[in-house]
């Protein structure tokens, strides 16, 4: 058998297979039922929406030999014949090809013969928008005067171009683009069905490069298939489609605040050694952008939430890159898009984008360091009372950080060099008043449990499922902690990379965080943060501080070393470690 298409094989056969368009499945399905159709229907929408196969799906309809029914049986005579094109009374005409002059011509002449075989004649008229005027007046003249056995299904992705003497004689429909999550779930299906295996990121690509038509994702995925050998990963896709993976546009996003331009050049030169066309790597800088611009400010469109889940970098560059300056790169890079078209150099027309890109960045955070020193100017009568009152704070200020951090040297657990440790916050509940952030962990440390530990960690995906249905940045940022001790005060989360925990760490966030730990946890209902490091640093001197004590006491031959609490905490964490320091020493 000869390979079908993907998009022919899963080409749906009646209105509860297609994928969206409710209204109109359900409009023409109570039509149909109550027996009230008109005799000239309009569909209209981008590519690959359905029109043609519900075009299809209503002629199997009209027709069927145990209907009219709201569904085709799709197993009778006539509805085999329909599906495969063998149906004479069911006419299908493409405008796009001939522009329709002798077709419409023959219509009008046979439209008035009853049909043979069926209760109607279908005339289903693609791409009807390219018709000829003489096929246009033709057309109209049969739908002025409508034979009572005839159905007009006129399909079209420009409805505008269609004269108003013709859409004032269809019942109209208007198709909507498809969402992604609908043709995500679509193509997993025929991906399982087909037995291949597809990495949600790889659909989630096609989805959005088929721009909400199931046609093209289909043949995408074709393609994609065919290619793959059994496994479908979003980089296969990227390479059949031409497009930058998104680790590069990432890159390339985060290069232009960050770096300097010799980073954005390196990766032009890659994608240039990779074949990529100038054209399209713009257009892929382009879309990447819409993305940070939507995540900033619709972060709970769903369409940004399906991103967000797989694409994590999205929330950071959308959390970190400012507004204005992001807008005048796009506009930048919109521009780019279209003039990429006539220029004769492409290559040195994108590195010149990606250059002034970069001074765009470059300008916006010199003007902010400006406006920030400009602020940080002391007023110029020094002696006014404004004046002083900003010196007294001042002073004010730099005493409780004095005092803080005597605080914390007083408390901390081993006397080295006081880690640094945030507990602050605006319900930092956990706390007693005048804790210090020092004083606060080590307090966590030794009240903390197994058991409470294992608890929180236990809970802790709830916790981030119910932060990420509030406010699905914060769950970006938040899902970098681990929970790492648990009181049942305060839990520890041991961060990664800074920028997620100094997030994490904003009061409104953390607010956010600490009331959905109230909801979940019940308590403990506070937490502190530490860097990876910094903890791995605390695990040492918690080491050495139990393994000390527990040499001296067992050469003083006193009380069992495991009786001190200090001790005692330090084997409920590090139990092994401390054993092997106390042999060895
Ligand atoms: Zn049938």
């Amino acid at each position: 058998m000869a390979y079908l298409a993907l998009y022919r094989a899963w080409r749906p056969q009646r209105f509860a297979d297609v994928v969206g368009q409710e209204h109109v499945r359900r409009t023409l399905q109570n039509a149909l039922s109550e027996g009230r159709l008109a005799h000239a229907y309009l569909f209209s929408g981008p590519r690959g929406t359905g029109k043609t196969s519900l075009a299809k799906i209503l002629a199997k309809a009209v027709n069927c030999e145990r209907g009219p029914a709201p569904e085709p049986c799709n197993e009778c005579d006539t509805c085999r014949q329909i599906s495969e094109g063998r149906q004479l009374d069911v006419v299908e005409i493409d405008a796009a090809s001939h522009r329709g002059v002798d077709e419409i011509r023959e219509l009008r002449d046979k439209v008035k013969y009853a049909p043979t075989a069926v209760r109607y004649k279908v005339y289903i008229i693609d791409e009807v928008h390219m018709l000829t005027t003489e096929a246009f007046n033709a057309l109209l003249k049969t739908l002025e005067e409508p034979p009572p056995h005839v159905l007009f299904i006129l399909a079209t992705t420009e409805p505008h171009k269609i004269p108003v003497t013709i859409l004032s004689r269809c019942q109209r429909f208007d198709f909507a683009r498809l969402s992604t999550r609908q043709i995500v779930e679509r193509l997993q299906q025929i991906a399982a069905s087909q037995g291949v295996e597809a990495v949600p990121e790889a659909l989630q690509t096609i989805a959005h490069l088929a721009d909400g038509g199931m046609r093209d994702a289909l043949s995408l995925l074709d393609q994609v298939i065919s290619f793959a050998d059994g496994k479908v990963t979003e980089e296969e896709v990227l390479l059949v489609s031409g497009g930058i993976p998104r680790q590069d546009v990432v890159r390339f996003w985060q290069a232009l605040s960050a770096d300097g331009p010799q980073r954005l050049f390196e990766l032009a030169q890659q994608w240039f050694e990779q074949g990529k066309e100038p054209a399209k790597v713009l257009e892929w800088l382009l879309d990447y952008g819409r993305w940070i611009l939507l995540a900033k400010v619709s972060p709970e469109l769903e369409e940004v939430q399906e991103r967000l889940a797989y694409d994590p970098h999205l929330a950071e560059l959308a959390e970190t890159l400012p507004m204005d300056r992001t807008v005048a790169q796009m506009d930048l890079l919109r521009t780019a898009v279209q003039e990429m078209k006539w220029v004769e150099q492409p290559r040195i027309f994108l590195e010149l984008t990606l250059l002034k890109m970069w001074r765009v960045a470059q300008q916006d955070a010199e003007a902010t360091q400006a406006d920030s020193a400009a602020q940080r100017v002391p007023p110029s009568e020094g002696d006014s009372p404004l004046a002083q009152l900003v010196q007294e704070v001042r002073q004010l200020r730099e005493r409780v950080r004095q005092l803080e951090s005597r605080l914390g040297d007083g408390s901390s657990m081993s006397g080295h060099s006081p880690v640094r440790v945030s507990s602050g916050g605006a319900v930092a509940t956990g706390r007693k008043v005048g804790d210090s952030p020092n004083g606060a962990l080590q307090r966590l440390l030794q009240e903390s449990t197994p058991e409470w530990t294992r608890r929180v960690q236990e809970r802790w995906e709830q916790v981030l499922r119910q932060v990420k249905q509030k406010r699905v940045f914060v769950h970006a940022w938040l899902v970098d902690g681990e929970v790492a001790a648990a009181s049942r005060e305060a839990v520890l989360l041991v961060f990664k990379t800074p920028i997620h925990r100094e997030t994490t760490e904003k009061p409104a966030n953390r607010q956010l965080i600490e009331a959905v730990m109230r909801e979940v946890l019940g308590e403990p209902a506070t937490f502190l943060t530490v860097m990876q490091a910094e903890w791995e640093q605390l695990q040492r001197e918690g080491m050495d501080s139990a393994a000390t004590k527990a040499d001296n006491e067992t050469a003083g031959q006193s009380p069992k070393p495991e009786d001190d609490p200090v001790v005692r905490k330090a084997l409920e964490w590090f139990g092994d470690l401390v054993e092997i320091k106390r042999n060895r020493g």
